[in-house]
């Protein structure tokens, strides 16, 4: 589980002697199948359609290799090959750019489109071998270099899983490529390839796959640092929750996903009472315990479905999606009742009553866009301090 999420949930207690006596393979099963990290699926489609645009680019450059090669006659045999291979990798390229945009992503799409890469590859070098070139096979300069593309290419779906899965399977179809060309090579006539291409030697074979676990292990920092960047980018220091520039990234898409299904969806904007007064009171770091606080009892009345920012200062925006106006003003009453019954808990001793008021507006009822629901649920937040704090105010 990431940190943001974690930072989303109530506490769950965590048996620690399940986690201990968990076995390796099924540690390793529960990694791959695991839910994708959510702030980053936004970010992972985007990656995903942007891979299928640079397949199609890089394969139709592909094609132009062996064309040049073969209007200056050199080598025919081989580069016929190579246009071949490079034409049928363009087709796949432009069938999945269409699949990739005509189906919902799914973190599946994206394991099988980077094992679709890194097996293109592969197909491609054996197709040699079938052609009777297997020291193409095996010592190819231009179309091995591409599994370093292909694991490239993986990192920018920012899933980790993707890009194991894509170096792994490049790793072990290299060597299985190797072990047939080494296995094959008598009689097989290596000799005619071997002026342009050397000849077969297991050291090299095996200093390329390290070259390939190499390429790995550096693609997976990359996407280790982005989802780094992406969850500081995203989150509030002192609460931990998101921040108000995701929470409205978020909003937007909850909303066209709302329009889309026909569904239901409530926002709560909700805003400590006399905040000023309690920090002028207790003190800043009181004022910074208070917000914890505050936090931590919206997160604890939440579904693992609905998500909370800090919107502002004292401010909270709360976003409950699939749930129509009665649930929701229910459950923000409860956080509102919870709120004002738990005392905060101050750093220098004692105990101080907090409360907060809540507006409260429901999609479509209150606006389409997000700036309209946004809208109506500030000028009813300032409504319920108009008539008198520490209560809800919502559609009449
Ligand atoms: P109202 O009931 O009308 O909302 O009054 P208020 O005093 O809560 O509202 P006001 O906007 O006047 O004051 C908000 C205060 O929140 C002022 C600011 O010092 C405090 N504040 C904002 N961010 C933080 C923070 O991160 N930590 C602390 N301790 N205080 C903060
Ligand atoms: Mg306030
Ligand atoms: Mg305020």
């Amino acid at each position: 589980m990431d940190a943001t999420r974690r930072r989303q949930r109530p506490e769950v207690p965590v048996d620690v002697n399940a986690v201990l006596t968990e076995s390796p393979g099924r540690r390793l099963w529960s990694w791959l199948t695991k839910p994708p990290d959510e702030i980053l699926a936004d970010a992972a489609r985007d990656g995903e359609l942007l891979v299928a645009r640079l397949r199609v680019f890089i394969t139709v450059l592909l094609v132009i290799s062996p064309l040049l090669a073969l209007m200056f006659g050199r080598d025919p045999n081989t580069n016929f090959i190579g246009l071949g291979v490079a034409v049928s990798s363009m087709l796949v390229a432009f069938a999945l750019a269409y699949i990739v945009r005509a189906t919902p992503y799914t973190s599946q799409v994206s394991v099988a489109s980077a094992i679709v890469d890194v097996s293109l590859v592969s197909a491609g070098l054996l197709a040699y071998w079938i052609a009777n070139a297997p020291l193409v096979t095996s010592n190819s300069r231009v179309l091995f270099e591409c599994y370093f593309l292909s694991i490239g290419a993986s990192a920018l779906r920012y899933d980790a899983r993707v890009t194991a899965i894509a170096g792994l399977t490049a790793i072990v179809e290299h060597l299985g490529l190797s072990w047939l060309v080494s296995a094959t090579a008598r009689g097989r006539g290596l000799e005619p390839d071997a002026q342009f291409y050397g000849d077969f030697s297991w050291s090299s074979q095996i200093s390329r796959a390290i070259v390939l676990a190499c390429m790995t292990f550096v693609a997976l920092e990359l996407v280790r640092r982005a989802q780094r960047l992406r969850h500081l980018s995203t989150g509030d220091r002192l609460t931990g929750l998101f921040n108000r520039a995701y929470a409205e990234e978020y909003l937007t898409n909850e909303v066209l996903r709302t329009a889309r299904s026909d569904s239901a969806l409530v926002i709560g904007m909700l805003d400590v009472d006399h905040f000023k007064m309690f920090n002028d009171t207790h003190g800043h770091a009181a004022g910074d315990a208070a917000l914890k606080h505050v936090a931590s009892a919206i997160r604890g009345k939440l579904r693992r479905t609905d998500t909370i920012a800090r919107y502002g200062g004292e401010e909270f925006l709360i976003v409950l999606p699939g749930t129509g106006l009665t649930r929701g003003l229910e459950k923000l009453e409860e956080i509102r009742v919870h709120i004002a019954l738990h005392e905060v808990r101050l750093p220098k001793g004692g105990r101080e009553k907090l409360t907060v008021s809540i507006g409260v507006a429901c999609w479509d009822d209150d606006g389409k866009t997000v700036d309209e629901m946004l809208d109506v649920a500030d000028a009813r937040l300032y409504e319920a301090k108009r008539a008198g704090r520490n209560r809800i105010t919502g559609p009449v």
